[in-house]
């Protein structure tokens, strides 16, 4: 393992902030008041699922970002939850929470 372990926490923690934000705005929409119109209505209802979607994806998200700040403090970081094999440099790079190998994810 060549990656830097202070650059992916750096890139772990900056992640893991600006979901924080996405998800505290999704909240804060869901929050708000509904309008009385009936066509708006359903617009906000499909919103509403969209939101939802993005809300849950985001949090999903988020929970890999967490568990992959905890492999990195306990220096399994980079090591497949399945085979136990390394994890690629390349495929750690393009997704720095994944959690298992190319040949377990597919
Ligand atoms: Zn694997």
């Amino acid at each position: 393992m060549d990656i830097n372990k202070k650059d992916l926490f750096d890139i772990l923690q900056n992640k893991k902030s600006e979901l924080l934000k996405r998800i505290t705005a999704i909240e804060n929409d869901f929050k708000k008041g509904r309008s009385q119109d009936f066509s708006e209505q359903m617009t906000e209802t499909e919103n509403d699922q969209v939101l939802d979607e993005i809300h849950h994806e985001a949090k999903v998200e988020l929970k890999q970002i967490n568990e992959a700040l905890v492999r990195l403090e306990n220096n399994s970081y980079g090591i497949c939850v399945k085979c136990e094999k390394t994890i690629s440099a390349a495929r750690l790079e393009a997704l720095p929470y994944v959690n298992t190998c190319i040949n377990c994810a597919q």
